[in-house]
């Protein structure tokens, strides 16, 4: 699920985050591995890259195919099944010929040095001039149900030559499918068996090396960290151009191996690069862990995952910025909190309110920082949060929408220090006997 937050309109540079990987409506994952359902092929030309060709194998023959998450089928033309018999278009969906187990289509692609999109929802966009492709799973791919499986997308380049990526295919408790596939990454990173590619054109500061190589180094450790089952070892970051008119702002979101983020600068501003730099190396960090902690598929509720998200990335960001550089980091993500029970919010989240993250992204990430303060169990180099998260396989045996079951699960990490802080945050009980000022 996919929803748009701002922070208050008195920050003059506003922050765009999105809110991607769990929501709480999500069906809760299977213990056993789930059968390969999907296994898509995707081919893009750059010669004509207007559309990409779209196969689809599926394990059993569906009655109709579907657009992926979020997806609205707008762009998807000419499905059919391989033996040429045509799938009719039915409210949304197509309907599959008799027994037919292999599909293809055709997929609009936009192109992304003329029009630009919006990097906290993107569309499928070809960019000529960096020589990449962005397509998420919700612009022009189908699916026949909710299990992952594979995807290979084959980009050809004017020369000919092709370059081929291989994925796992996310299943739908997962953060959502991103292929960002280029001829040629702008920069790339290792470390400690992690790949950072960049693609497109990232901001042209002197530090923005310094800022890719902190999110790999946060993304490698919390991979290492806070990770109970499978994670990406690579990340490939797209910097695409904004749509003309674009409020300024930095807004980003995030994938099953890729985020895609953009920044417009305020004219005039003399505090504009200061800001910059605090907010991608935060939010690109938080995006980045949706897409390590995701791919395990826990399907937290979302203000776990959005909470978690900014804990850590604003944890990681005190660390690595600079002494003149914290006022902002307090500006954005700290001192703008706000206070309202975290199961109200994530009810009113979970009826459409996309505004209430806000509450997750700081009143959650604060609740995070106090737990940490009275856990008494033994801490990993990320500390003793992320190695309960590992401990309780990613909080697998909680309902953590039932404060009774979470309180219970951290007063045996410490001590029973837990219990009040888990009523204030998220029952908003007796707060005032917890000093918070
Ligand atoms: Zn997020």
């Amino acid at each position: 699920m996919m929803r748009l937050i701002r922070l208050p309109r008195h920050l003059f540079l506003s922050i765009m985050i999105v809110a991607t990987a769990a929501c709480a409506s999500r069906p809760l994952p299977s213990a056993i591995n789930t059968p390969t359902l999907h296994a898509y092929e995707i081919t893009i030309d750059a010669r004509s890259p207007t559309e990409a060709k779209v196969t689809l194998a599926v394990s059993g023959a569906p009655s109709s195919i579907y657009p992926a998450r979020d997806g609205d089928g707008v762009g998807v033309k000419d499905v059919r099944c391989v033996d040429g018999r045509e799938a009719l278009e039915d409210n949304g969906s197509w309907l599959v010929p008799a027994a037919c187990t292999r599909l293809e289509w055709a997929s609009a692609i936009e192109d992304l040095d003329a029009a630009g999109i919006d990097a906290s929802l993107p569309t499928a966009a070809f960019s000529r001039q960096h020589g990449y492709l962005v397509l998420p799973e919700r612009d022009g791919l189908l699916r026949a149900g909710s299990a992952g499986g594979t995807a290979t997308l084959r980009l050809r380049d004017l020369g000919g030559s092709i370059t081929e990526r291989k994925y796992a295919f996310p299943s739908n408790n997962q953060p959502p499918f991103y292929a960002v596939v280029g001829t040629q990454a702008t920069r790339e990173y290792e470390t400690s068996g992690f790949t950072l590619r960049i693609f497109g054109d990232a901001p042209d500061y002197s530090w923005m090396d310094e800022i890719h190589r902190h999110v790999l180094a946060s993304w490698s450790r919390w991979r290492r960290d806070l990770v109970s089952g499978i994670s990406p070892s690579s990340i490939d970051w797209a910097w695409v151009r904004p749509v003309a008119g674009s409020e300024p702002g930095y807004s980003a979101s995030a994938g099953a191996e890729a985020i895609v983020s953009q920044i417009v600068l305020r004219e005039g501003d003399p505090d504009a690069e200061a800001k910059a730099r605090v907010v991608i190396a935060t939010s690109a960090a938080h995006e980045g862990f949706h897409t390590i902690t995701g791919a395990a598929g826990q399907a937290w509720p979302a203000w776990v995952n959005e909470s978690l998200a900014n804990h850590f990335a604003i944890a990681a960001a005190r660390v690595f910025l600079a002494p003149a550089d914290q006022r902002w980091l307090n500006a954005y993500y700290v001192d703008p909190e706000a206070r309202a029970p975290l199961l109200e919010a994530q009810a009113l989240y979970g009826a459409g309110d996309g505004g209430q993250a806000q509450v997750f992204y700081t009143w959650g990430a604060r609740f995070w920082r106090e737990i940490e303060k009275v856990l008494t169990n033994q801490p990993n180099e990320s500390g003793s949060l992320a190695a309960l998260i590992v401990e309780t396989n990613n909080f697998a045996q909680v309902d953590l929408n039932n404060a009774g079951a979470l309180a219970m699960l951290l007063d045996r990490h410490s001590e029973d220090r837990a219990s009040p802080i888990v009523r204030c945050f998220l029952q908003g009980l007796d707060c005032p006997s917890l000093n918070l000022e």
